[in-house]
C-alpha cells in the first residue's frame, strides 16, 4: 500500500470576496473522485481508534472503505445504521475534537477527512432521488412523547421508531430542527438539508407536531397520561447577557434573537420575508464560540462594513471550531482579543453608538482549564458601534423544570439525569442534550438521544425504573 498523503484532499469553496455577499453554503463538498481519493488515505486500522471518538459509534473505517471502493450506497447504509442526521453531522460536528482527533494519520500529518466523507455520502444519496428508509418494525403498542426537535429529540425519536414504538415529537417553534434550523446559519448548514434529514426521521414513522409549547399547551404530567414515557430534549435556548450598563439600548441583541431572525425567519431575504433586523454598519459580536463566529459572519452578509469579534481571552482559548475561526478571518471579520466590554453608550434616540472596553491579560488557568482573563486597570477605550450581538452563552430552557413537579434541576437550570440512561428523578421521564449538559454540541446531543432510546426501550419492555 503506498504511503498516504499527509494532507487532506482539499474541499473547494466559494472565495471569501464572493461568499460575503450571499448566504449560500461556503464549501462545495467533494466530487466522487475527490471522495475516493480521500477515502484511500484511510489505513483501515484494526482497532478503529476513530470509532471510539464518535459518540454515536459509526463504523467509520467501514463506510470509508465502501467510498474508496466506489460503493456509495453501502457507505451511506453503514452510516445510517448509527446516525439519522449524516449530512448535518458531516457539516457541523467538531470532528477535530472527536473522530478525527484519534485518526492514526495524525502521527504523520492531517487525519482522514471523516466529516467531509460523511457529508459526501449523505449528499450523494440525496442526489440519487428518494432517500431510503429501512422496513417498518412490528409495532410494540407503546407510545413515547419527545419534547423538542433538535438533534437529541430527532435521534431518540428515530431510534425508538425503529424499535417499533409510536413516537410523537412536540416542538415549540413552527419548524422542527432546533438549533440546526434556527441557530446555525444557511451558509454553514443549508436549511433544505435540515428539512431533508427531519423528513427522513418522519419516514421512519415519527409524527412531528409544531407550535406546541410543552409546559404551556400541555404539561409533562398531561403527556404522561397519554404516553408511556416522555423524553425532554428542549436544549439551552435561554441567552446570557453580561449585565453591564446600557445593555438594554436599541441595537443590542442576544445572538439567539439575531440568528433566529436571520435563519428561521429569513430576515436576510427582506422584503420577500418581512422580518426586521438591524443591518448595522459597525457590528460588534461579544464572545469567541461558534455562535459568535456565526453572528459575525451573518453581520457581514447583512451588509456590515466592519464586523468585530470582541473576546476577553486570546485566540488560543477560543471555543469555536478552528475551521469557523479561519472562515471568519478569511472573510474579514476583525478580532479584538483580550478585550472586554464594560459599558454601552446610546444616541438621543436610545440606539447604541459606542462601546467602552477594557484590555485584559491572561493569568493562571481557571476551573475551565483556560487561562483566566484579568482586567488591566486604566486601559479603558471606546469603539464606535451601531449594532451589538451578545454571544457569551446560553442556559437550559427553564419552562419544563418550572412546570414539572419532582423534576430535579441542577445549579445551572439543567435537568439532572443519569448519563448512562437519561433517566430523570421522575418515573417515565427521560432527558438529554443541552437541557441536561448545558450548551454543548450536535453530536453529544445525538449521543444522549441514543443512550436514552436504549433505556426507554428497556423501560417500556420491562416496566422497571
Ligand atoms: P436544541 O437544538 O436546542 O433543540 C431544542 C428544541 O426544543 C428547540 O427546537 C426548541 O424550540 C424546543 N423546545 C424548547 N422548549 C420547548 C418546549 N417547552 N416545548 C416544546 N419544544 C421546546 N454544535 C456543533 O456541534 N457544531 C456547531 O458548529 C455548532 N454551532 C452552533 C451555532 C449556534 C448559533 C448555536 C446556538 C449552537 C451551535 N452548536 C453547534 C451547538 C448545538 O447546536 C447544540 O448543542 C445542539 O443543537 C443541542 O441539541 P438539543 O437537541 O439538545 O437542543
Amino acid at each position: 500500500m503506498p504511503r498516504p498523503s499527509p494532507k487532506k484532499t482539499p474541499m473547494r469553496e466559494q472565495p471569501p470576496e464572493v461568499r460575503i455577499k450571499n448566504f449560500d453554503e461556503v464549501p462545495y463538498g467533494y466530487s466522487e473522485e475527490e471522495a475516493k481519493e480521500e477515502a484511500k488515505r484511510c489505513l483501515q486500522c484494526k482497532n478503529k481508534p476513530c470509532v471510539q471518538g464518535c459518540p454515536v459509534e459509526i463504523d467509520i473505517p467501514g463506510f470509508i472503505k465502501a467510498i474508496a471502493e466506489g460503493d456509495f450506497w453501502r457507505a451511506i447504509k453503514i452510516i445510517k445504521e448509527k446516525n439519522v442526521l449524516p449530512a448535518i453531522c458531516g457539516r457541523v460536528c467538531p470532528q477535530e475534537e472527536q473522530c478525527e482527533k484519534y485518526c492514526t494519520l495524525t502521527k504523520i500529518g492531517e487525519p482522514v477527512a471523516i466529516g467531509r466523507l460523511e457529508r459526501f455520502a449523505a449528499d450523494w444519496e440525496a442526489q440519487q432521488g428518494e432517500i431510503e428508509a429501512p422496513p417498518k418494525p412490528t409495532p410494540t403498542g407503546k407510545r413515547v412523547a419527545v419534547v423538542g426537535s433538535g438533534p437529541a429529540g430527532l435521534t431518540v425519536a428515530g431510534d425508538l421508531a425503529q424499535m417499533g414504538h409510536e413516537v410523537v415529537i412536540f416542538e415549540a417553534l413552527h419548524k422542527p430542527g432546533g438549533v440546526l434550523m434556527y441557530g446555525i446559519p444557511e451558509f454553514r448548514l443549508p436549511k433544505h438539508i435540515v428539512e431533508r434529514e427531519v423528513n427522513y426521521v418522519r419516514k421512519l414513522g415519527v409524527k412531528i407536531i409544531t407550535s406546541f409549547v410543552v409546559g404551556k399547551t400541555k404539561t409533562i404530567d398531561e403527556l404522561l397520561q397519554e404516553f408511556d414515557a416522555v423524553f425532554v430534549g428542549t436544549g439551552a435556548g435561554l441567552p446570557w447577557f453580561m449585565g453591564i450598563p446600557g445593555e438594554n439600548y436599541n441595537g443590542i441583541y442576544s445572538a439567539n434573537e439575531y440568528l433566529t431572525r436571520s435563519n428561521l425567519m429569513r430576515a436576510y431575504l427582506f422584503p420577500e420575508y418581512d422580518t426586521p433586523i438591524a443591518r448595522g454598519k459597525r457590528v460588534a459580536v461579544i464572545g469567541g464560540g461558534n455562535v459568535a463566529m456565526d453572528a459575525a459572519r451573518t453581520a457581514l452578509r447583512l451588509g456590515a462594513e466592519k464586523s468585530m469579534i470582541i473576546y476577553r481571552r486570546s485566540k488560543k482559548e477560543m471555543p469555536a471550531r478552528i475551521e469557523e475561526i479561519a472562515h471568519a478571518e478569511e472573510e474579514g471579520v476583525e478580532f479584538h482579543l483580550l478585550t472586554l466590554p464594560v459599558k454601552y453608550y446610546a444616541d438621543e434616540n436610545g440606539w447604541v453608538k459606542e462601546m467602552e472596553c477594557i484590555r485584559m491579560k491572561l493569568g493562571e488557568p481557571d476551573a475551565s482549564g483556560r487561562r483566566r482573563p484579568i482586567p488591566i486597570e486604566g486601559s479603558n477605550f471606546k469603539i464606535p458601534v451601531d449594532t451589538v450581538v451578545v454571544a457569551i452563552g446560553q442556559s437550559p430552557n427553564p419552562l419544563i423544570p418550572q412546570t414539572t413537579k419532582g423534576l430535579e434541576v441542577g445549579r445551572h437550570g439543567n435537568i439532572v439525569i443519569d448519563p448512562k440512561t437519561g433517566k430523570t428523578s421522575r418515573k417515565g421521564v427521560f432527558a438529554g442534550g443541552d437541557i441536561a449538559t448545558g450548551a454543548a454540541t450536535v453530536i453529544l446531543a445525538m449521543g444522549a438521544g441514543r443512550v436514552a432510546a436504549r433505556a426507554i426501550d428497556e423501560y417500556l419492555r420491562t416496566g422497571k425504573w
